[in-house]
């Protein structure tokens, strides 16, 4: 996989305010926040999106999103909150490494716009 911002977060060449780090994730505040609680969680091992992920990752991807749950009621998102996986162009990603955003503390529309 290709070197990304988020590599480069996660081997601290770039600040981030982290929130999370474990032996399999690290959790970071995105910084163009689109909700008052903007989070992106990441893994650590290189995987590109959703699209790349196999049967083998199933634990990574429900680690990550335990790991949103468990920020999310860290963060006081008691009303409740979105977890979104952009994936591919088409689908909003931007950047090629895998994440999950977490978002909250405001009322949340559906559709998004
Ligand atoms: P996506 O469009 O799903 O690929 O989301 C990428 C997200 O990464 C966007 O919400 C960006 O604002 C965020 N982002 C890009 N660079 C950084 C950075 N250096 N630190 C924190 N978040 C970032």
């Amino acid at each position: 996989m290709a070197d990304t911002i988020f590599g480069r977060i996660i081997r601290r060449e770039i600040p981030a305010r982290i929130e999370h780090e474990d032996d399999r994730c690290l959790a970071f505040h995105d910084v163009a926040p689109q909700a008052p609680v903007h989070v992106l969680v990441i893994p650590k091992q290189p995987l590109p999106s959703l699209a790349a992920a196999t049967p083998g990752d199933a634990p990574l991807l429900g680690h990550l999103v335990l790991v949103a749950t468990q920020l999310a009621a860290r963060l006081g998102l008691d009303g409740g909150y979105r977890l979104v996986v952009n994936c591919g162009r088409d689908g909003g990603q931007s950047v090629d490494h895998l994440h999950v955003h977490l978002l909250g503390g405001r009322p949340l529309g559906w559709p998004p716009g």
